[in-house]
């Protein structure tokens, strides 16, 4: 029989001698470790669940057996008044405790598994965990269940059920609560087993058993299962479940759904997801427009649509919906023609002639938003900072249009040229119907560096302070709060070439926000003449239903402003 020589336990150097280092025990190790003998620390660390607690009398041994880390300590603590010095550990030692318990341990080498994707290592670990009664807690588990989904092998998917069922018997002696985490990575599994009931029954399990709100990744795996075995009534089935929770389908789920439509002829259906589309998305990916143009290329399609109705009703509606569709179902009959098309400045589609709108937006929208904006600007910035800011917009606003003053520095160079600027705000008068000056926000950084340099610009800086024309944003703030600020809560133009797609944008959410971005954002290109400002578009870059009938779809671009968008152009043949 051959002798296994390889470690039980593959430990990093790093890890083995912060073992030896800190713990009592490092003699019994270093011989353990010369006689080539498989190294545990879960069993060498002599681990007895509960029971150790007994022990608790020096930092050390209680370090041993911190298994769940802190609660269990701090439990101890407070049933036994009579407590040795020793025990009164730092926050710090109850950490260092846990990380080199037998559950820390394990849980740093399964991290290790799930960065280099090693579902056979994590295993070997459980199973070897188990023999030796280590605890595990919801982080474990977690580690593993992901391990098992991401391994898309027969045994990381038997292995995954084998395991949550585990966690979920409770067999072990501490309970283990599932998380949201849990929950998506089990329904994952589910939906690679070709269960996508499983997985539907595990989102409602959290959210009615457990009230644990599911995120939109959780109901992927059971949506996408549904649709790839085209079981429409299902897929629509947790659809309407997400609406009811308040969890909205993004674009990826949208065309899914919209595919599922198409492949099994419910038109109702397809409609309702175009509508979502512009709605939502407004703008949609490559793949989309072109399973958009298979859809209305079809035969189906071409079968779809009421011959006579009501154009009074239909324009009402569409004064309703603030322009730019009507929700009336579909219009007009026979084959449609298909085009990609480009608009001209105005709007008009190159392809039909039809003229684009652009959809307005309520004045209390812009009001609630820019409250909302304030709240998330008060939080994220130093409060009294953007209070103050507030004020002086107040006294000194409104604003014909704000400029994004360190992003117009660099328009030419990658380094921020107080020239560029300075002729960008120039420019920018133009915007103002009297001439105005528009609103600069420059960092505090920007402005101290040029005032102890360029006596020229010193003097035009001072200039537009006094012409209430500059705001500098104090040291450690992010001077984007302040410029989309100003320019919302003054309703006018904002210059800047950022595209507006970080962080801070993305908490803004995609209700509102990008319709204000593309009715208000005037971007700068440079030309031979000088600076070329482009207005927003005199119409809306959004899905559009005509009163008609006919769709036009547009196509997101990259951040090249000046490449043309392409649009999808779907017109009746016969209207
Ligand atoms: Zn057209």
């Amino acid at each position: 029989m051959l002798l296994n020589l390889k470690p039980t336990f593959n430990l990093s150097p790093s890890l083995l001698k912060t073992l030896f280092i800190t713990k009592k025990t490092s003699s019994f190790l270093l011989n353990r470790s010369r006689s080539l003998k498989p190294i545990n620390p879960i069993t060498q660390f002599g681990f007895r669940p509960r029971k150790s607690s007994q022990h608790l009398c020096t930092a050390a041994a209680a370090a041993k057996s911190a298994d769940d880390g802190a609660i269990l300590i701090r439990k101890r603590r407070s049933h036994v008044t009579n407590q040795p010095q020793q025990l009164q550990m730092s926050g710090k030692a109850e950490k260092r405790a846990r990380r080199e318990s037998p559950s820390g341990i394990l849980l740093s080498l399964l991290c290790r598994c799930s960065k280099e994707s090693n579902t056979e290592e994590a295993l070997r670990l459980y199973d070897e965990a188990l023999l030796n009664n280590v605890p595990l807690n919801v982080e474990h588990y977690n580690k593993l269940l992901y391990l098992c989904s991401s391994s898309n092998t027969n045994l990381g998917l038997k292995r995954g059920f084998e395991i949550y069922k585990r966690m979920e018997s409770g067999n072990n002696d501490t309970e283990v609560v599932p998380n949201e985490a849990t929950f998506t990575t089990m329904a994952r599994l589910a939906a690679a087993r070709e269960d996508p009931e499983l997985a539907f029954d595990l989102v409602k399990k959290m959210k009615e058993g457990c009230g644990i709100s599911p995120r939109l990744r959780s109901y992927v795996p059971a949506l996408s299962g549904f649709c790839k075995k085209g079981m429409a009534d299902k897929a629509y089935e947790v659809d309407s479940y997400m609406i009811d929770n308040g969890v909205a389908a993004e674009e990826d789920e949208l065309a899914m759904l919209l595919q599922l439509s198409f492949d099994t002829k419910r038109e109702d259906k397809v409609y309702e997801m175009l509508q979502r589309l512009r709605a939502t998305v407004r703008q949609v990916s490559e793949d989309t427009a072109t399973l958009v143009e298979d859809w209305f290329k079809s035969d189906c399609a071409k079968g779809v649509g009421k011959v006579k109705w009501d154009v009074g009703k239909v324009k009402e509606a569409v004064v309703k919906g603030g322009g730019g569709w009507h929700g009336q179902g579909w219009l007009g009959n026979g084959r449609w023609k298909v085009m990609r098309t480009e608009m001209d400045e105005k709007g008009v589609c190159q392809c039909c002639g039809e003229k684009l709108v652009s959809v307005d937006i309520d004045p209390s929208e812009t009001e609630n938003f820019a409250s909302s904006l304030s709240t998330l600007a008060c939080q994220r910035e130093t409060r009294a900072d953007f209070l103050l800011f507030q004020e002086w917009v107040q006294k000194h606003g409104p604003f014909d249009a704000v400029v994004d003053g360190a992003n117009l520095g660099h328009i030419k160079k990658n380094y921020f040229d107080f020239n560029e600027l300075k002729s960008a705000v120039n420019s920018a008068r133009k915007l103002s119907p009297s001439n105005k000056l528009p609103l600069v926000i420059l960092h505090s950084c920007r402005v101290k560096g040029r005032e102890n340099g360029n006596s020229r610009n010193k003097t035009t800086l001072q200039h537009w302070k006094e012409s209430g024309a500059l705001y500098v944003t104090p040291h450690g703030s992010n001077d984007d709060w302040y410029w989309l600020y100003a320019a919302i809560s003054s309703k006018c133009l904002v210059v800047t070439n950022d595209e507006m797609r970080d962080h801070l944008f993305a908490l803004l959410g995609t209700s509102f926000f990008p319709r204000w971005k593309e009715k208000h954002q005037v971007r700068v290109s440079v030309s031979r003449e000088g600076l070329k400002f482009h207005m927003p578009p005199p119409y809306s870059i959004v899905i559009q239903e005509s009163e008609q009938g006919s769709w036009h779809v547009p196509t997101v671009t990259g951040d090249d402003f000046e490449t043309r968008r392409q649009w999808v152009c779907a017109t009746r043949t016969n209207s």
